[in-house]
């Protein structure tokens, strides 16, 4: 397969002489090899041996440079899950003077980003993984602009929707197996390497039972920009439908974990809702035409698996509702639950299981990845077999978790009601949720404190302070002040919320005492603004 490089000329010449005589520039941020991303001048890679090359001239420069901590254990990740040691990025160093021995380079004259994509064949990942962290990153780095080159450097094939990854530049991304093609060495005249990490939100369980990121850094507000610029890219229009035309949308496999009564559950949703409702599946429709449908509906109901990412073009205000098979209990496999619980992307999130035995279909002869067990110990098939919840466990190929996640599903219909019904009580207050309303406070200004002592066991201190800068420009349903006094020396402090803007303490203030008292402004109950720099305050 021949791959078209680029309509940018370059000189060959002054490149090679660039190459030869400042060989590879490398300049990282982060401090870890989890946070790294690696712009580089000249990075080259040799396809025969798999391997980048750093050329090391006079010129050439190394930040971070590590010396053998560069092994210890990498120096980034190529893809954007956290230390996976299938997925590190190092380089091999050669003397600018090898090229002279070796291949004729080949330039790549694009800005390219390189990196793994982690798993291709599965939407979830795609979108969680990949194409989230591609766009974020791309904004990181003004070079990386819609005539970016992607290089995915995983080694596997397109997948199965490379077409999405195409939506990201203007260029066809390169896979290891078109560097082939190209060359023997390959230079990339400018490259950055690895993937910004700030928006993923969960962790798949390679060190502890998958569950949400300890330190979860995007809102919906970001992942609803991504999601506008790809149906952008889609072609795909928020269309105005006319009042009172809502419907339900349920989004079915075709070959495995089937809801086995969905026209008896589309039925049921369209006499509870009195809504219509349409069924999709990735068998039957394109991509394109499933968001399209998603983007305007009310209501979206799936079993647990990778499509349920599509809940990321929902419009605010609709709810998710994930099916969860027999055994499997949905309070830990949260990856759509979190997703729809990002603050701003102001979605419901019902999850329903299935609780009696009799309405789960088991495929114990399958394969393996499919959840067969039967190439199991009897004595370990039948304790699964009499398991009624799968026990907590790591990723990936736990017979058990594959087992009861593959089941088809006779969907209850009188719970299901209850569950909907139940979570569906209290409708979310868009209102509340509007972007101006999550705008924090600053910082109280000028807060002072004065003292007096009434008696030997009776003083007063007041405190006074200034409103936040920023509030005279702001619509704010409600501002409080929260105060701290801490007498110096305790480790406790006595915490007092205020409506007015100073007030006088006198109960537990005692005479000849220093204390320590802290000031901030809430906006809204609870948008916290931050400290105001600490009051010394003596009676
Ligand atoms: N898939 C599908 N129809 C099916 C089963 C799977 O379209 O009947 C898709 C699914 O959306 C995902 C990929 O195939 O993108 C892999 O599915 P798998 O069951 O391995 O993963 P899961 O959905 O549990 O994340």
């Amino acid at each position: 397969q021949s791959q078209e490089l680029s309509h940018v000329r370059i000189d060959y010449h002054a490149a090679l002489l660039a190459l030869q005589e400042q060989g590879t520039r490398m300049v990282c941020t982060g401090k870890m090899h989890t946070d790294r991303i690696c712009r580089f001048d000249y990075l080259c890679y040799c396809t025969e041996a798999e391997e980048f090359i750093f050329f090391h001239s006079n010129a050439s420069v190394m930040l971070p440079n590590l010396g053998p901590r560069r092994f210890q254990p990498a120096l980034l990740d190529l893809s954007s899950v956290e230390d996976h040691n299938t997925q590190y990025f190092n380089f091999l160093e050669l003397p600018a003077a090898a090229l002279k021995y070796m291949p004729k380079p080949v330039f790549v004259p694009d800005v390219t980003l390189i990196l793994n994509r982690f798993n291709a064949d599965n939407l979830m990942h795609i979108f969680h993984d990949d194409l989230l962290p591609i766009f974020y990153t791309m904004h990181q780095y003004t070079d990386l602009d819609d005539e970016a080159r992607l290089v995915f450097m995983e080694g596997w094939g397109e997948g199965s929707h490379f077409d999405l990854y195409r939506l990201l530049s203007s260029k066809q991304p390169l896979l290891k197996e078109h560097l082939r093609n190209l060359g023997k060495l390959m230079c990339f005249t400018k490259s950055y390497v690895g993937l910004s990490k700030m928006t993923t939100w969960y962790q798949y369980g390679f060190v502890q039972p998958q569950g949400p990121k300890a330190n979860i850094l995007v809102s919906g507000n970001e992942i609803r920009q991504f999601a506008s610029f790809i149906m952008g890219r889609l072609n795909i229009t928020a269309e105005e439908r006319p009042e009172g035309d809502d419907y339900i949308v349920v989004f079915s496999r075709a070959s495995n974990r089937l809801i086995l009564n969905e026209a008896e559950l589309l039925l049921t949703l369209a006499q509870e809702y009195k809504m219509r409702t349409v069924t999709v599946s990735l068998e039957e429709q394109t991509f394109a035409s499933i968001v399209q449908l998603i983007s305007a509906a009310s209501m979206l109901v799936s079993m647990h698996g990778a499509q349920l990412i599509t809940s990321m073009f929902l419009p605010r205000g609709a709810a998710v509702i994930e099916l969860f098979p027999y055994a499997v209990n949905p309070e830990q496999y949260t990856p759509y639950r979190t997703l729809a619980s990002l603050p701003g992307m102001d979605l419901q999130y019902i999850a329903w299981r299935n609780t009696m035995e009799e309405n789960t279909v088991t495929y114990p002869d399958r394969p393996w990845d499919q959840g067969g067990i039967s190439h199991l110990e009897q004595e370990e098939q039948e304790r699964i077999l009499a398991s009624k919840e799968v026990p907590r466990h790591l990723c990936c190929r736990n017979p058990e978790w594959l087992f009861r996640i593959y089941q088809d599903t006779i969907v209850d219909i009188p719970s299901f009601q209850e569950v909907l019904r139940e979570g569906l009580k209290v409708k979310p207050n868009l209102k509340k949720t509007k972007p101006g309303n999550v705008v924090h406070p600053g910082r109280v200004r000028q807060p002072k404190c004065q003292t007096s002592v009434q008696a030997a066991h009776e003083a007063k201190l007041s405190v006074s302070w200034q409103i936040p800068w920023n509030l005279k420009y702001l619509k704010v349903r409600e501002v409080k002040y929260e105060v701290w006094i801490q007498e110096q020396g305790e480790n406790t402090y006595m915490p007092y919320i205020l409506p007015q803007q100073n007030y006088t303490f006198s109960e537990n203030i005692k005479p000849f005492t220093t204390y320590l008292v802290w000031v901030r402004c809430i906006f809204n109950k609870n948008l916290l603004g931050p400290f105001a720099d600490v009051l010394v305050c003596k009676t």
